[in-house]
């Protein structure tokens, strides 16, 4: 099937209009100095974490093979800088439990050039080695859900891709590092794609692009023009803005009028999704056969006395961070990622890993304009109906949690669709903190499950 000619730039059903907030939008990114010290998880992905390859006290230089994949579903890490390794221990990660993880003191003065790379030319390698390759990277999927990108992309024998949709949406108020990225680096985007279309055997691509960042659009099509690449390769696609685009079925949904069910894949109809992030990141890497040892992060919010887009050394100390970005973290509350999915950094003494790119620092009153936090009953108003964008009931679902009676959430209603976009949250007068109940329901159920 050509999608192309399907494509369209028509708004996903129901969503939200939140304000947008993009402060840094219009600011260059920026590099952060190291740290004293670089702590890297060995867990920073969806799957087995990676087995360490070093030993205490050893030397590390920038961009080294500190830590391998265990297994197919696993990503290696490479040393964010040079230095030598102190410790191999527990730490605090950001959302809450102690990670395996290696310090590395970092040398005083040490460079920001990466010391260790295996260029590669990228045109003679098969699908297969492209995939090998890209695993080698240490990469994980950039906007946030940190899967590892190897396995995204590979293709089971059983399936055919031919479309690559990139999500260059960025939906999250707040948010700009992936803005950005396409302004800065459309280049990098653009080989990133290439690579990607050959390994997934996509024959075209669509990036689609909130309407709230043309300047990215223009960025792309600039680079495109540049390279003589027809729309009819790859297309860039302006979406209205709408919470939650940046969600792979909404935005499928908005380029072509496909609508994926539930418990369907993009994969079903031919397509891959992938993050603008992840996928510049990798046009620089692959070539140059360089590990990911950094990414751009989002430091912002009311507090913020410098807000902007960070390059920073994977490991980089949190708190490090918002002190060079003037944030007086100690006294507000930090939010992993965007005001919508994101959620509270349960310490400051944690490191930034290759999933988080944003960093928000809120004040209590920027968290709601009612005068009171006061949760109210409901009073079925419906608004959180007309917002959820998968078709659910909040509503009902939130009343089923209120009373502990999990089973139906998921065995009738449809929890696990449930994709914790806090639209529903967001638009709730009675300040219902729905999303957060459907987070424990599904926790409840998991280990109901396991149990
Ligand atoms: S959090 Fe879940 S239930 Fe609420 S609007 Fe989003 S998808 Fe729907
Ligand atoms: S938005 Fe809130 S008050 Fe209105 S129906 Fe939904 S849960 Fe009830």
């Amino acid at each position: 099937m050509n999608l192309l000619s399907l494509l369209r730039g028509e708004a996903f059903k129901r969503g939200i209009h939140p304000p947008q907030n993009k402060l840094t939008a219009e600011r260059s990114i920026r590099r952060l100095p190291f740290a004293s010290r670089l702590v890297v998880p060995l867990s920073q992905h969806i799957g087995k974490p990676a087995r360490a390859v070093v030993r205490v006290g050893q030397e590390v230089v920038r961009g080294e093979l500190i830590a391998e994949a265990d297994g197919w579903l696993s990503v290696p890490h490479h040393a964010p800088a040079t230095g030598f390794v102190e410790a191999i221990e527990l730490r605090p990660s950001a959302k809450g439990p102690w990670e395996q993880s290696i310090v590395i003191k970092v040398q005083p003065g040490s460079t920001q050039e990466v010391q260790v790379a295996h260029p590669r030319d990228m045109g003679v390698l098969n699908p297969q080695e492209i995939i090998a390759a890209v695993q080698q990277t240490g990469m994980v999927g950039l906007g946030g859900a940190a899967f590892p990108s190897h396995a995204k992309m590979s293709v089971p024998k059983d399936a055919k891709v031919h479309t690559l949709v990139v999500n260059g949406c960025e939906c999250e108020p707040y948010l700009t590092c992936d803005h950005r990225v396409m302004v800065e680096h459309a280049d990098d985007l653009i080989e990133g794609i290439r690579h990607a279309m050959r390994a997934t055997g996509a024959v075209r691509t669509v990036i689609g692009i909130e309407d709230n960042k043309m300047s990215a659009v223009e960025a792309i099509q600039a680079a495109l023009m540049a390279r003589h690449i027809p729309a009819d390769q790859i297309a860039v696609q302006a979406v209205p803005t709408k919470y939650p685009q940046g969600a792979e079925k909404m935005l499928i949904m908005a380029l072509f009028g496909v609508e994926v069910p539930s418990g369907g894949l993009p994969l079903a109809y031919g397509m891959v999704v992938l993050n603008v992030g992840t996928l510049a990141a990798l046009g620089c890497l692959l070539p140059r056969g360089e590990g990911l040892v950094e990414r751009v992060v989002t430091v912002t919010g009311p507090a913020v006395q410098r807000p902007g887009d960070y390059r920073v050394p994977i490991g980089t100390p949190m708190k490090f961070l918002l002190d060079y970005a003037g944030a007086p973290a100690e006294s507000y509350q930090v939010i992993l990622g965007g005001p919508m999915m994101g959620q509270a950094a349960a310490s400051l003494d944690v490191p930034v890993t290759k999933g988080m790119s944003g960093l928000l620092v809120m004040r209590g009153a920027d968290f709601c304009d009612r005068d009171d936090q006061k949760i109210y009953p409901c009073i079925k108003c419906g608004e959180c109906v007309a917002a959820c964008p998968m078709g659910l009931n909040p509503s009902l679902l939130g009343m089923l949690a209120a009373m502990r009676d999990y089973e139906p959430m998921g065995s009738q209603y449809h929890l696990g669709d449930c994709f914790e976009c806090g639209s529903c949250s967001f638009v709730c007068p009675s300040s219902i903190p729905l999303v957060q109940q459907f987070r424990v329901a599904k926790q409840v159920l998991r280990e109901r499950a396991v149990a």
